[in-house]
């Protein structure tokens, strides 16, 4: 056989890229436990699942899977619209939000140009600029006195901002510290974004927020056209395998997506699904409630143990387990206890933990103990 350079045959943009890190082989670490289960903390998913109108709705929608789904997904945005009360036509869904994450570098970001973000943000905002060949630009977070990197500082991120810029992500609450930001910050923010930049506030963990200084941007809407809000169905609604997103914004704004969106890209049973489960906020209210008292709970338990521990408005908590963290996180994965290391995010001495059920916190610490804080 010739050889072949690959990456030589990528755009440039492609062959300075490297694929997203979704943390663990998880189908593979079922597999070599198998029949002991795992428990399973590194995604950030809902434990406890999505609400049972969900798989009634499937249910019923299985006999039209011949059928193309609504392009427009009408009757979800009419929902959507409903409970955020905004226009259908603010609204742009995505099969996940992080289709649209990239959907946003490529509509409005492009080689020369700047795509602004924070430091310890998702990892998808740095690959999105990078795909479409522009520059990442990160803005501190606040200093990390004392052992936590402490959140957002929007004044420093605002400094970052240059005649280049096209685009910044910012995450409210944020993954991976879980930290947050307040409205007045945001507002702040919005007086130095110029003319020519386009705003995303992902809001993936927005549910799970009940801090009274926490507030989402979509009351902000109306005064800042260049901003677009994104939502997801993956974590509070309980259904990260459905592969459901949004984005709310200026109608023409929102419209520019639709020039590259793939007509069918949410799929009939995705449509379906978070249909049901939009119509259950009582389900969405008992998630918040429950997870805000494990979330407590679990905190203080590792913080007791002498793990420092960031104050979180989302589903996970950041802690700090120090120089041994590699270690700890390998003896935890052969407990069969899985957390997300977060070397890639420029924090190795760091794990991120999803908040689950009281059982599977407890399976963490048990795991834990024994082991030397920092
Ligand atoms: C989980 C998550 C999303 C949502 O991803 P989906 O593609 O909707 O599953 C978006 N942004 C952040 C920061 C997340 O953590």
């Amino acid at each position: 056989m010739s050889q072949v350079d690959f990456a030589s045959l990528a755009a440039a943009p492609i062959r300075a890229l490297r694929a997203y890190d979704p943390g663990h082989d998880l189908v593979a670490l079922r597999r070599q436990h198998a029949p002991l289960p795992l428990v399973e903390l590194g995604s950030n998913e809902n434990s406890y699942g999505p609400s049972p109108a969900v798989v009634a709705a499937l249910q019923s929608a299985l006999p039209e899977l011949y059928r193309y789904p609504d392009p427009l997904g009408g009757d979800l945005k009419r929902a959507l619209g409903r409970l955020h009360g905004v226009e259908p036509r603010q609204i742009v869904l995505g099969n996940g939000s992080h289709e649209l994450l990239m959907q946003a570098a490529q509509v409005f970001a492009g080689p020369g140009d700047e795509v602004l973000m924070s430091q310890y943000g998702f990892a998808v905002y740095a690959i999105a600029a990078m795909a479409v060949g522009a520059t990442v630009v990160q803005g501190a977070s606040l200093p990390a006195e004392g052992p936590m990197p402490l959140g957002h500082d929007l004044g420093a991120i605002a400094t970052r901002i240059s005649p280049a810029t096209r685009l910044v992500y910012l995450c409210n609450p944020n993954n991976p510290t879980g930290t947050w930001f307040r409205p007045a910050a945001l507002e702040a923010f919005l007086g130095h974004l110029p003319q020519h930049a386009v705003l995303v506030v992902d809001e993936a963990y927005a549910e799970y927020a009940d801090d009274a200084g926490y507030a989402s941007a979509l009351p902000l809407l109306p005064s800042h056209p260049r901003m677009l809000v994104m939502r997801t169905f993956s974590k509070a609604y309980g259904l990260a395998g459905i592969r459901v997103g949004y984005a709310v914004g200026h109608p023409e704004l929102v419209g520019m997506f639709e020039r590259v969106r793939e007509s069918f890209n949410v799929s009939l049973p995705s449509l379906v699904a978070a249909e049901a489960a939009l119509g259950d906020q009582p389900h969405v209210a008992a998630v918040r409630q429950r997870n805000a008292t494990e979330r407590d709970w679990l905190a203080g338990e590792l913080r007791a143990r002498g793990f420092p521990t960031a104050d979180s408005q989302t589903n996970f908590l950041l802690t700090r387990f120090g120089p041994d963290c590699a270690a700890i996180e390998a003896d935890l994965l052969r407990q069969r206890v899985v957390l997300r290391p977060m070397a890639g995010y420029g924090l190795p001495e760091y794990l991120r933990i999803t908040i689950g059920r009281r059982d599977e916190n407890r399976a963490l610490l048990a795991a834990l103990d024994g082991k030397e804080a920092c």
